[in-house]
């Protein structure tokens, strides 16, 4: 047939059959590569080529294509007729007459099993390389039993049904860790297994022992595992059910050579880490050095040199502890440590004395070091914690000592004077911090509990102090206050619960709370008393926290009435510059809303902040109207020109007297408030402020109270 001829020529092995897949004709390539002739095969079947080991999925892909009358293109494992066996490329098409029925096929034939075994090898070669890998990211963790596990499960991996891992631990055969199934009494196997490897010790030769003899086991392979700085061990492939093929054994301690490296390698690390772990004796709670181990590192310092210390107290834990819950003030020490390690760098060691206070030892440091840990420590401390989705300032005071190990002295009682010494100038800072920390007999633990009993109670209550025009005397605007009746204790000043809550981290709702409060009767004010710019106090905290802008949006977005909105920032909160603070107040700023800043002239950077931030009125601080000796009027005088200079606002509070409104006023200071003109009430009095303080002759709404 002319097809056969042409195919007779073709440098490619091919063959034809009939319908039925019966060999019609095959070419002389197809001879060299197979060994069967025509004569061999005509007449018959072509399935004689095939091996039962054939990919029965390809099989079945291959009949499927040929009863469609399709091409198939496959790899299927074929038999020569020396008995040899190769990877068969097929290529099969099916021959058509002219009314496009099936007459036969033709396929081409190759053999590229150098191909197919080299892709085996490199897929192999790659399983065995993540195996490998992922028991070295292992090995390398914090956990020595991991290190020890993830070679057993690398073993098993490798091929063997059941691993174990045996080493000495003092002076014992022991087993430290297992894998798969190790159906076999494993006492007598360490030991054992330890003698077998040690016949075999050294790693650069194959060092594969096969042993038959463990007691119990089937077929084993004994790797020794050589690590350099502990004991030998040895690991054991097990066939505890006596099965697994001559080749099975084969792969499998070819693949465990490579592991026994990385298994040395393992081991010394679970020694370093068990030593480590000893000797650091790490505070489960937040990961830093026991006392123990701290002081220990710190005799060991001053043995070889001079050292600092730092000693740290985290300021009121107690109070933010009770507020938060044990779970949040654990987390809180815990993320406290975790600052004070990143500004600890070196060979620093962190350690917990107990409670919230810690000690930094800082070896071969002197003052000037330590100094600046200590400020990188601060700075660490400065960005709030978040606890439980609270946001929660926390400060640290420390105090630092440097010295020498004296002459006579112990490495031991150089330490403990140290440690002294440091932790009296970490009191002497406490006592000398002039942070808001208020001198007050309340018991301010208490007080945290029940403020939070409070919020959660709606007990709190949003009073509304007037604002006047200075020009024209007309009521110009509220600030809202907060207030507390404690159900035993009375009123509790906000300058009391404020620093409370916004170290507690309650100042979120309660701000929310004023927030709400001041939008309520800013719409009834409004409505009353026509336009009218509503004053609300706002904390560092809830500036920080990035969802505030948005809740002030949507309080903007629903007025119905003319009202317009100024947050005051204390001056003291805005002492510290933060970008975050910043952008808070531009968002803001870019809704409309006013941005004063409070008890202005009280703090040391009052002209920067003026320079820095998107401000548009200064609240002067009312201890220049009540204190301030002779320079006072100046004082005033050039606040308000300062203010009114730049195009502020300026506002004055605490107006108890007639000449101080006079004075006041004729530096046309524009916005006046104090108990002269209108003490804080509750909204339902407030709303009916007086219109004008000329109306009622200067002589204020009503009697202050506060
Ligand atoms: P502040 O913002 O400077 O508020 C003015 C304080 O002066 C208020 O004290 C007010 O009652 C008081 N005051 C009003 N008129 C006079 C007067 O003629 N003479 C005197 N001596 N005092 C007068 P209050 O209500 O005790 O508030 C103290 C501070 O607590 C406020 O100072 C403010 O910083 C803070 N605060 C109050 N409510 C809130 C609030 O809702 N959120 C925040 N973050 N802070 C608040
Ligand atoms: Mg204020
Ligand atoms: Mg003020």
């Amino acid at each position: 047939m002319p097809l056969a001829l042409a195919v007779a020529a073709m440098p490619t092995a091919a063959l034809i059959t009939d319908a039925e897949e019966r060999v019609v004709h095959v070419n002389p390539a197809f001879e060299r590569l197979t060994g069967y002739g025509l004569d061999d095969l005509v007449g018959r079947n072509c399935r004689v080529l095939q091996v039962p080991e054939t990919d029965p999925a390809t099989v079945r892909a291959m009949r499927t294509a040929l009863s469609r009358g399709e091409s198939f293109f496959g790899e299927v494992l074929n038999r020569r007729r020396d008995g040899g066996v190769f990877w068969n490329a097929l290529l099969i098409n099916p021959v058509l007459d002219e009314d496009g029925g099936v007459v036969g096929f033709l396929s081409a034939q190759a053999d590229v099993t150098a191909r197919v075994e080299e892709q085996r090898v490199v897929a192999d070669r790659l399983r065995t390389a993540e195996t490998l890998l992922d028991g070295l990211r292992r090995f390398t963790s914090a956990d020595p039993e991991e290190a020890a596990q993830a070679l057993c499960d690398a073993t098993v991996q490798a091929g063997a049904p059941g691993a174990v891992l045996v080493q000495e631990r003092q002076g014992e055969p022991r087993v430290v860790a297992t894998a798969g199934r190790v159906a076999v009494p494993l006492d007598g196997l360490a030991e054992l297994a330890l003698a077998d490897a040690a016949d075999h010790q050294d790693p650069s030769v194959q060092t594969v022992a096969r042993h038959r003899g463990l007691p119990g086991a089937g077929r084993t392979i004994v790797l020794p595992v050589v690590p350099r700085t502990t004991a030998p061990a040895a690991l054991v492939a097990l066939w505890s059910d006596g099965a697994g093929s001559e080749q099975d054994l084969a792969l499998t301690a070819e693949r465990m050579e490579r592991l026994g490296q990385l298994g040395g390698l393992a081991l010394d690390n679970l020694e370093l880490f068990e030593r480590i772990r000893a000797a650091a004796d790490v505070d489960d709670l937040t990961g830093a050095a026991s006392r123990t181990a701290v002081q220990a590192r710190l005799e060991r310092a001053l043995a070889v040199g001079p050292a600092s210390v730092l000693y740290l107290d985290v300021d009121r834990f107690k109070r933010m502890n009770d507020s938060l819950g044990h779970g949040g003030g654990d987390a809180l020490l815990a993320q406290v440590t975790a600052r004070v390690r990143d500004a600890v760098a070196g060979d620093g060691a962190v350690g917990r004395l107990g409670g919230d206070e810690f000690l930094v030892v800082l070896p071969g440091a002197g003052d000037a070091e330590a100094a600046a840990v200590q400020a990188r420590i601060d700075v660490g401390m400065r960005e709030p914690f978040e606890v439980d989705g609270r946001t929660v300032f926390a400060r640290a005071s420390a105090g630092r000592a440097s010295g020498l190990m004296l002459q006579g002295e112990t490495a031991e009682g150089a330490a403990s004077r140290l440690v002294q010494a440091a932790d009296a100038a970490m009191y002497a800072v406490k006592r000398a911090r002039p942070h808001r920390e208020v001198e007050t007999p309340l018991d301010l633990v208490d007080l945290e509990v029940d403020l939070r009993r409070a919020i959660d109670d709606r007990r709190l209550d949003t009073w509304f102090q007037p604002q006047y025009d200075g020009a024209s005397g007309r009521i110009a605007g509220f600030e809202a206050l907060a207030r507390w009746r404690h159900p035993s204790r009375g009123w509790i000043p906000p300058r009391v619960f404020i620093p409370v809550a916004e170290e507690s981290g309650l100042i979120g709702e309660l701000g929310s709370r004023v927030l709400r409060d001041a939008a309520r009767f800013a719409e009834r004010a409004a409505a009353r008393l026509g336009s009218v710019a509503i004053s609300v106090n706002v904390a560092r905290t809830e500036l920080l926290d990035p969802g505030y802008p948005a809740r002030v949006a949507a309080l903007l977005a629903a007025r119905r009435h003319d009202w317009s909105l100024t947050l005051e920032i204390t001056e003291l909160d805005l002492e510290e510059g933060d970008d975050r603070i910043r952008a808070a107040l531009l968002a803001l700023r870019g809704m409309g809303v006013a941005i004063a800043i409070d008890d202005f002239g009280s703090g040391a950077s009052s002209l920067r902040m003026l320079q820095d931030l998107p401000v548009t009125a200064v609240k002067m601080d009312e201890s220049f109207l009540h204190r301030g000796g002779a320079l006072r009027e100046g004082m005033i005088a050039a606040i308000v020109a300062l203010g009114l200079g730049l195009g502020l606002e300026v506002m004055a509070e605490g107006i108890e007297t007639a000449s101080q409104l006079e004075t006041l006023r004729r530096l046309r200071c524009t916005r006046l408030q104090g108990f002269l003109l209108g003490a804080p009430g509750p909204a339902e009095l407030a709303v009916d402020a007086a219109p004008s303080f000329d109306a009622v002759g200067l002589g204020g709404a009503r009697p202050a109270r506060d």
